[in-house]
């Protein structure tokens, strides 16, 4: 080979190189400390234990976190008790106000740092956590902010009351996000908090911690711990806790339902889902399939909302599950850090393993699997985005949450029968409806039993739009005015 040529190739890969180091996020910048205490009354506190929370990607050790025991619960929930007597019932709501915007700012100046730690604690695509998960964190918390000093326009009740101290407890899915879903509406309505993240996803709470810290924010007022369910137990039944905010699963629903019955405390429970995504033979059929991949592999399938029962009339079934295949080998499967990336890690072995369970239990009752072509990486949790053909609705795929990238198509003939369908499952969380007929969306709309409804798009989300289940999806309302109304007693 001339050397002339044999330059050209150096330099052409070189080039890749150049290409493929500039799509990984830098990290450079981001701080994240060997081990993180607990949050308790404005102060970094210590436990008597530890957990490592690791990177999903790669199964390396990201930090140490604080396990908060019994007794860490009722330090914290004592603190944010003294500081809703002492200073923050009292504190006028436009004060109140100025403080939760001047967290959103905050948050807003580290966007970038905040997007690169979600990416790397749950797995999650940085293009996501960048565009979506944080810009609206912020707006969550720049929307309540506004609300705080005009509480009796949202209630119509000229002396809104704040309820006291607030117990929320958050999944690994979305951890930032849902957190500022009810951190920020509590402190709006002045209660105070003691919000616990989920074991594997703490380090964007603690970031969110080292900010309240900085922000002035009287002490107390968030406390921010994490540990398992049983700190989780810990904060449900505490007595002084007044309100229960908790986004999980429905089978922890039910057991926070049972340890509050025979309580005054308010509760809401925003748990799983199985929504239907209806494809209409009238819709643009190229929308439809991106918006079912948008649905199902948004977040690894991680969503509590997400499409992951596909219901396309007969007439363009195999033209969609064509479009389906061919898409979703076009999806990039890898590294989390990488721009390019679509599809990340699977949040936890656990996660994977209930995953993989179902899907075997799919092959096993007679569906039939279609993966992606994609190379997986060696070390990590991962799975292919995949769907299941031939479906029946007795399948434990088509009545489970599977929550992972593994979509479910079932068909329909008939508007009634979509209907049916859809409404064929215990949770009621989410839905989607693909057609070019306005009328023919509203009708259809009414008769599906779902808090929330999209049509010809899927998991859009504004602060203003209240978000919440019907059935076993579980009660009350985050967002919104509505959202205002779970805080005020
Ligand atoms: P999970 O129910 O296992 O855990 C959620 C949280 O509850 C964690 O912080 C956990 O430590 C805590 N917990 C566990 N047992 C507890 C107990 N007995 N008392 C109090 N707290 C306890 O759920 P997960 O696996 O972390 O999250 C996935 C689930 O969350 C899915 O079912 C998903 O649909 C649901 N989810 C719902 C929404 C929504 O808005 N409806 C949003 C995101 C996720």
């Amino acid at each position: 080979m001339s050397t002339e040529k044999s330059s050209a190739i150096k330099k052409k890969n070189q080039n890749y190189k150049l290409k493929y180091s500039d799509s990984l996020e830098d990290t450079k910048h981001i701080k994240l400390l060997p081990q993180y205490d607990l949050f308790i009354n404005g102060k970094w506190t210590k436990s008597k234990k530890y957990f490592n929370t690791i990177n999903p990607a790669n199964e390396e050790i990201i930090s140490k976190v604080a396990y908060a025991s019994e007794t860490d619960v009722d330090a914290a929930v004592n603190s944010a008790e003294k500081a809703y007597n002492n200073v923050w019932k009292n504190m006028p709501a436009k004060e109140r106000g100025k403080y939760i915007f001047r967290i959103a700012r905050m948050i807003q100046e580290k966007a970038r740092e905040f997007a690169v730690i979600e990416s790397l604690d749950c797995g999650k695509p940085i293009n996501e956590s960048k565009s979506f998960d944080i810009p609206t964190v912020i707006s969550h918390f720049f929307y309540y902010a506004g609300w705080a000093d005009k509480l009796e326009y949202a209630v119509h009740n000229k002396d809104p009351k704040s309820i006291g101290v607030v117990g929320q407890i958050v999944p690994w899915n979305f951890p930032l996000l849902m957190a500022a879903w009810k951190i920020a509406p509590a402190l709006a309505c002045g209660n105070t908090v003691v919000i616990k993240s989920a074991e594997t996803t703490p380090l964007t709470l603690y970031k969110l911690a080292e900010i309240i810290q900085e922000s002035g924010l009287p002490q107390g007022v968030v406390n921010i711990i994490s540990g398992d369910g049983f700190t989780g137990s810990c904060i449900v039944k505490h007595p002084k806790v007044k309100k229960i905010a908790f986004t999980g699963s429905t089978d922890v629903g039910k057991i926070i339902m049972k340890a509050v019955a025979d309580t005054d405390k308010k509760l809401t429970l925003e748990l799983g889902g199985k929504a239907a995504n209806i494809v209409f033979e009238d819709a643009s059929i190229d929308d439809a399939v991106e918006g079912i991949v948008k649905g199902i592999y948004f977040n690894q399938g991680e969503v509590c909302c997400a499409g992951s029962r596909l219901l396309v009339q007969e007439s363009i079934r195999d033209t969609v599950i064509k479009k389906l295949k061919d898409r979703i080998n076009k999806l990039v499967v890898g590294n989390p850090l990488n721009k390019n990336t679509d599809v990340g890690a699977i949040n936890s072995k656990a996660q994977l393993n209930k995953i993989n369970e179902l899907i075997k239990s799919g092959t096993r009752e007679g569906s039939t699997l279609y993966e992606s072509k994609c190379t997986l990486p060696g070390k990590g949790y991962w799975c292919k985005p995949s769907l299941f053909t031939n479906v029946a609705a007795s399948h434990r795929i088509a009545n489970e949450e599977i929550f992972g990238p593994v979509l479910t198509v079932l068909t329909f003939r008939t508007p009634s029968e979509a209907v049916e369908k859809a409404n064929n499952t215990c949770y009621g969380l989410s839905a989607g409806i693909w057609t070019d007929k306005g009328s023919k969306a509203l009708k259809v709309m009414k008769k599906i039993k779902a808090g929330v409804i999209w049509t010809n798009t899927f998991n859009k989300f504004s602060p203003a739009s209240p978000f919440g289940g019907y059935k076993e999806s579980g009660f009350g309302r985050e967002g919104g005015i509505q959202g205002i109304k779970e805080y005020l007693s």
